[in-house]
C-alpha cells in the first residue's frame, strides 16, 4: 500500500516538498535522485551500513525503561538511548549512510553546512573513517559561538569555511555549501544533515534515519510484547531524529506522534524557533515547507538555547505531519528544556542533550494513562552543553 506519509516519486508530501533548486545544480541532484534508492535498497549497501552502525556506531541503542521518570508522570516511559551513539547524537546514523552513497557514487570530496557544528563533526567523522576530503561551511558567527566543535572537525582533518555574508549564521553557511557544489559538479557531495533540502535529500535522510524506529519495534517487542509504542515524542530541529522515530509507526494511526519544538523565551516572544506556530509556506533550502519569514519572504532569524533546535524551518515531512494533524506539534521553551534536563540528570542519572531536553519538557504537559507506552527519542548526549548547564543551575 502507498503510505502517504512517505514522499511520491517528485519528491512531495501533500503540498510540502519538491526541489526548487538553480538549474546549474539540477545534474547534481538528479544523480542523487536517480540512484539512492537503488543504491539504499541494495544488499552490499545494507551490509555495510548495518556493519558499520553496529561496529563503529554502537548501534542497537538501547531501549531503557526509566523507572523514577515513569513513576513520576504516572506511566511507562522508555527511552531511545541515540545519546550513546559514537560522537553523542543520532546524526551520525545518517552521515554513514550519505558517505557510503557518495562513495558508490565515485565521488572524492565532501561538503557540508553546519549551524551548531553537530553535523559539521559527524560528517568530519565518518569523512577521515572513509579517507575522504571535507570541507565544512559555517557561518562567522557560528564559529565563534561553537569553538570546541570547530576544533574537533579540525583534530578530524575537516577544512571549516567561515560564510562572512548576511547574518553569518547557518542560512549563509547552507548558500556557501550550494554556492561550492554548483562550482564542483563532478567530484563533489554534497551531504546534508536534516530531512531538509530539495528531494531527494528529506526521504533519503529519513531512511537513514529510519534504523532507530526499526530498533524501536523489536525492543518493545521483547519489553511489553507489543511492536507498537502508544506515544513517541521527539524534538524537531529540521526533523531528522523525529523521522526517524515515526518512520515506522507513520501509517499506524494508533499510535500517537508528538513533536516538540523549541519556543526559546516564548512562542511569542520574537526569539523563538517554533516553526510550525510562527511560520507559513515558502520556499528554504531548495524545499516547499513551513518557515519562519517576514512580509516579503526574508527568513527571520530563529532563537533558541539549543543550537541544534535553531532552524527558521521544518523538513517537508513534518509540514505535511503539522498540516495533516498525524502528528501533535507542542513546544518548550528555554527555561523547560532546562528544567527537563536537571530532573532526568537526577531522576535516572542520564544528562541529555539541550535539543533531547525539549522533547522531555512536554512530558508535564501531557495526561497519560497507567499503562501507556511512550517512548521519548533522546536524540543525543549533553556534554557539548554543559557549560550552559551549569551556568543556569540554580536560577
Ligand atoms: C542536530 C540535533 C537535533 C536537531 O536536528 P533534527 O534534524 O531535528 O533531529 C536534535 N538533537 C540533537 C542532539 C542534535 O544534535
Amino acid at each position: 500500500m502507498k503510505s502517504k506519509f512517505k514522499a511520491d516519486k517528485n519528491g512531495y508530501y501533500g503540498q510540502f516538498g519538491g526541489a526548487f533548486i538553480p538549474e546549474l545544480l539540477y545534474p547534481n541532484v538528479k544523480e542523487l535522485e536517480d540512484n539512492y534508492l537503488k543504491i539504499i535498497e541494495s544488499e552490499s549497501f545494507q551490509k555495510e551500513y548495518k556493519r558499520l552502525l553496529k561496529d563503529y556506531v554502537g548501534r542497537p541503542t538501547p531501549l531503557y525503561l526509566a523507572p523514577r521518570l515513569s513513576e513520576k508522570y504516572g506511566t511507562q516511559i522508555y527511552l531511545k538511548r541515540e545519546d550513546l551513539n559514537h560522537t553523542g547524537a543520532h546524526k551520525v546514523n545518517n552521515t554513514i549512510g550519505q558517505i557510503l552513497i557518495a562513495k558508490q557514487l565515485g565521488k572524492k570530496r565532501i561538503i557540508a553546512e553546519t549551524g551548531a557544528g553537530q553535523h559539521g563533526v559527524a560528517t568530519a567523522t565518518v569523512c577521515a573513517l572513509m579517507n575522504l576530503e571535507c570541507v565544512v561551511f559555517m557561518g562567522e558567527i557560528d564559529i565563534k559561538r561553537q569553538a570546541p566543535n570547530v576544533a574537533r572537525m579540525k583534530m578530524l582533518g575537516a577544512k571549516v569555511v567561515p560564510a562572512t555574508s548576511g547574518s553569518k549564521t547557518l542560512k549563509d553557511a547552507t548558500n556557501e555549501a550550494i554556492r561550492d557544489w554548483i562550482g564542483n559538479p563532478e567530484d563533489t557531495y554534497y551531504l546534508i544533515g536534516s530531512v531538509v533540502g530539495p528531494h531527494p535529500y528529506p526521504d533519503m535522510v529519513a531512511r537513514l534515519q529510519a534504523i532507530i524506529s526499526e530498533e524501536m519495534k523489536w525492543q518493545l517487542k521483547e519489553h511489553t510484547g507489543k511492536e507498537t509504542p502508544d506515544t513517541v515524542i521527539a524534538c524537531v530541529g529540521g526533523g531528522s531524529n523525529a523521522a526517524g522515530a515515526f518512520y515506522h509507526f507513520l501509517d499506524d494511526e494508533s499510535v500517537e506522534l508528538i513533536a516538540v519544538e523549541a519556543a526559546g523565551l516564548g512562542v511569542h516572544s520574537g526569539e523563538s524557533a517554533a516553526t510550525s506556530q510562527l511560520g507559513d509556506v515558502g520556499v528554504l533550502h531548495g524545499s516547499k515547507t513551513i518557515l519562519m519569514q517576514d512580509e516579503y519572504g526574508q527568513v527571520i532569524e530563529p532563537y533558541s538555547i539549543s543550537a541544534g533546535l535553531d532552524y527558521p524551518g521544518i523538513g517537508p515531512l513534518h509540514a505535511y505531519l503539522n498540516e495533516s494533524n498525524r502528528a501533535k506539534f507542542m513546544n518548550a521553551t528555554d527555561q523547560e528544556a532546562l528544567d527537563a534536563a536537571y530532573e532526568l540528570t537526577k531522576l535516572e542519572g542520564i544528562i541529555p542533550a539541550l535539543e533531547s531536553a525539549h522533547a522531555l519538557a512536554v512530558l508535564e504537559k501531557i495526561d497519560f494513562k497507567k499503562d501507556q507506552v511512550v517512548v521519548v527519542n533522546l536524540s543525543g548526549r549533553g556534554d557539548k552543553d554543559l557549560e550552559t548547564y551549569i551556568k543556569h543551575l540554580g536560577k
